[in-house]
């Protein structure tokens, strides 16, 4: 046996003769004496240590085999995948003025047509093969509770349509949460509404001057008021987007959550994640924003793992460490933008090189424009963060650089983060995703 290539060893908290072994693959973690730890290279394990290390991940037969299935691993996933998962934007049209929104001069009555809803319907049903058992849709705008009428002739379609595959329909709104009043929540929960995720930047002082309503007016309270009351209807996750100069103030908003009676048994999650600065190239929706992106700047690791803990510790839950699956190498995930063109993430909506096909004509080949398996090389198939990185995130990496002629490499961002993140989840209790 020999030590997985995609585990990390760290010094154990408080015991000397113990370290942590933390398997990148998955997510798995356990305590071990070093002794024992070190009898793992020279074969002398016993039987039932050699079984749970197995078991976890942490060593194993051959590790070239291990890089050999490593490599192959979204094939797999991909092959296996019984869902599919796509995000629609229905508008760019917005009732709020965000501060740092990039739809910019973008921004206006621009709405996704009925013929366009029968396109993306047809294009759902012509992916839907008998593999799929399950199709989840995020509707994203500008604001997408704007389009309310089209979100119930789209579910209540998608609803007979699946119904007719046995197979199961759910959706999400990315929203401002100004618009998400109970009797809309009731009603579409009965359509598939599953999830929703609402965006507070912060106490009311930054977040009413980030996010006012067009006409200035304050739209904090009007969003608690909306979320106490639809939490007990729906799953409710709220995100929101700091900045240097304000970060260490978003503990405030935890308190007032708590305070008015959102207390974590009626949160489904918080993440709070950087603004992350776009040219007007870029024309994602207003809330993208979505956690998989990541960044390497020390005071982004810092508030990252500030944040972490300030919402941990109040019992709230929020995203575990997990294996990275970007969208972008997942075949049954599409971005369908409001004209029926369709891209692989929200990131690059409106980008003529990063089209990815669309609904009449179905999708086009995006391997080369996106650089699929970019990471499937030696030296990334060697790092122990290959899992968790896959090459990290390409928005990012085209917003930073320009270009996709590289990975996105994560490699600061974990040798700076990962150990007090999985010493975070064994304070917290948080079990690994996968
Ligand atoms: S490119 Fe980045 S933001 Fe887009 S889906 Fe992939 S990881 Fe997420
Ligand atoms: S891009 Fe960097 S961190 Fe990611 S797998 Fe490759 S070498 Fe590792």
């Amino acid at each position: 046996m020999k030590p997985s290539n995609y585990h990390r060893v760290f010094a154990h908290a408080y015991k000397k003769d113990s370290l942590l072994l933390f398997s990148t693959r998955y997510c798995s973690k356990i305590i071990i004496k070093r002794n024992i730890w070190k009898s793992s290279q020279n074969t002398e394990l016993s039987q039932e240590s050699e079984a749970i290390l197995k078991r976890l991940g942490m060593i194993v037969d051959d590790r070239e085999e291990e890089k050999r299935s490593i490599s192959c691993s979204f094939e797999e996933l991909n092959n296996n995948n019984t869902s599919l998962d796509i995000i629609a934007v229905l508008n760019l049209d917005c009732n709020f003025a965000c501060r740092y929104c990039y739809e910019g001069d973008m921004k206006g009555r621009i709405y996704m047509s009925e013929e366009t809803a029968a396109d993306l319907i047809d294009f759902i049903r012509q992916r839907f093969d008998h593999k799929k058992k399950a199709l989840h849709l995020d509707f994203y705008g500008g604001e997408p509770l704007l389009s309310l009428g089209l979100i119930r002739d789209i579910s209540l379609q998608l609803n007979q349509l699946l119904k007719e595959k046995n197979a199961s329909y759910s959706f999400g709104l990315v929203t401002n949460g100004s618009l998400f009043k109970r009797k809309t929540a009731e009603e579409l929960v009965g359509l598939g509404l599953k999830t929703v995720k609402i965006t507070l930047d912060g106490p009311p002082h930054i977040h009413n001057n980030n996010r006012p309503f067009k006409s200035g007016t304050p739209s904090f309270e009007t969003i608690l008021l909306n979320i106490k009351e639809t939490c007990d209807l729906v799953r409710i996750a709220i995100g929101g987007n700091y900045e240097h100069d304000n970060y260490h103030e978003f503990p405030m908003l935890l308190d007032i959550l708590i305070n008015e009676g959102l207390t974590p048994d009626r949160i489904a999650q918080i993440k709070f994640d950087p603004v992350i600065k776009r040219s007007d190239r870029f024309l994602s929706p207003t809330d993208f924003n979505d956690g998989c992106m990541s960044t390497d700047e020390p005071w982004i690791m810092e508030a990252t793992l500030f944040l972490r803990e300030e919402i941990l510790k109040r019992g709230y839950k929020t995203t575990g460490i997990r294996p990275s699956f970007c969208s972008i190498e997942n075949h049954n995930s599409w971005v369908v933008n409001h004209d029926g063109l369709l891209y692989k993430c929200p990131g690059f909506i409106g980008m003529k090189e990063f089209e990815a096909g669309d609904l009449k004509n179905g999708p086009s080949d995006y391997s080369s424009s996106h650089k699929t398996g970019i990471w499937n090389n030696s030296e990334c198939l060697e790092c122990a963060y290959l899992p968790l990185c896959f090459g990290g995130c390409r928005f990012v990496k085209f917003v930073r650089d320009g270009n996709l002629d590289s990975p996105d490499c994560q490699r600061k961002y974990f040798d700076t983060c990962l150990e007090a993140l999985v010493k975070q989840d064994i304070r917290y209790g948080i079990k690994a995703e996968r």
